[in-house]
């Protein structure tokens, strides 16, 4: 991602085009989203709900491998959007982000009007990413925006944002491989070796449903909307990352797949996300399969029972 000086007559299209990885976490985000940003007219900026805690407030590392706050297309999108990123008040935008992004806050996301407290909660922190976006349109160049946060909420609240034109690429992994990535212990390479965060097998099993779930239906709005499973990226790029750039609008000519099983990342300016966030250069394209021989025979079933709506949905076998 390179960054572009401003002028007056060099303004991004509007409205400004956001294409969201929604679904559960642990299910091959980051590397799609990363893939997606290397192709020229994208930019991948990961997770952007945690833009607020993990940028701005903790000035933790971006996936350019420099802090936040030294991050040179991060303060640029700062001065473009608000003069300077201290004249907003992160700690009350994270207040905001949370008071209104809990997955139990779904029907409240999709049935409340605009008048009540939680609807203006929704509209001042949907204002504020308005002009966030905006400014990293403007600073990127980019036509579209990559915004891999995956949670329902988020999509939802993108809904609110003005000036936004969203699409959503619903990002499904067989449960068991979420499940068990969810319950490995993996030091974090961008975080100075603390451990990501572990979850139960109930508790990610029933999250799958629930996540997958809220994103389809965005199937039956007028957003856009367009699946890919984990494991058909990994198996054919190619083929499914051109399908998903068409469905962003972009040419799918050029594609940083080496032909060889193996992916180019450059650098991007990934906010937050899985720490493979900050590897570049020459990465090979395998399916993580490791639950396959990890996984005990008794956990396996347990999660084939819970989750067997979503998998013949999906179109995973049971056996
Ligand atoms: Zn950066």
């Amino acid at each position: 991602m390179t960054i572009r000086t401003r002028s007056a007559t060099d303004r991004p299209p509007q409205p400004i085009r956001i294409l969201f990885l929604g679904g559960h976490g642990r299910s091959g985000s980051t590397l799609i989203s990363r893939a997606l940003g290397a192709v020229e007219g994208a930019s991948c900026v990961g997770e952007l709900r945690y833009l607020w805690t993990q940028g701005v407030a903790k000035n933790q590392l971006c996936g350019c491998r420099r802090r936040f706050a030294g991050c040179e297309f991060w303060q640029e999108v700062g001065r473009a959007a608000f003069g300077d990123w201290r004249n907003v008040d992160a700690a009350e935008m994270s207040r905001l982000h949370h008071s209104v992004m809990r997955i139990r806050h779904v029907p409240r996301h999709v049935l409340t009007g605009t008048t009540g407290a939680f609807a203006r909660r929704v509209h001042r922190y949907a204002a504020t990413m308005a002009t966030v976006y905006r400014a990293i349109a403007e600073v990127s160049g980019s036509s579209v925006i990559v915004d891999s946060s995956k949670f329902p909420t988020s999509a939802l609240l993108l809904r609110r944002v003005p000036g936004i034109d969203l699409r959503i690429v619903q990002l499904v992994r067989g449960p068991h491989g979420v499940v068990h990535s969810w319950s490995r212990r993996v030091q974090r390479a961008d975080k100075g070796g603390r451990l990501m965060a572990t979850h139960s097998p109930a508790q990610t099993a029933a999250e799958w449903l629930a996540f997958n779930a809220a994103i389809e239906s965005f199937r039956l709005t007028d957003t856009p909307w367009t699946l890919m499973r984990y494991e058909d990226f990994v198996a054919q790029p190619r083929r499914e990352l051109s399908r998903v750039l068409e469905f962003a609008g972009l040419p799918s000519a050029a594609t940083p797949f080496l032909g060889d099983g193996t992916i180019d990342l450059p650098a991007d300016h990934s906010v937050a996300g899985n720490p493979m966030r900050i590897s570049t250069g020459v990465v090979p394209l395998r399916a993580d399969e490791e639950w396959r021989t990890a996984m005990r025979p008794g956990r396996r079933r347990m999660i084939t029972a819970f989750t067997t709506p979503g998998m013949l949905r999906y179109g995973y076998p049971l056996r």
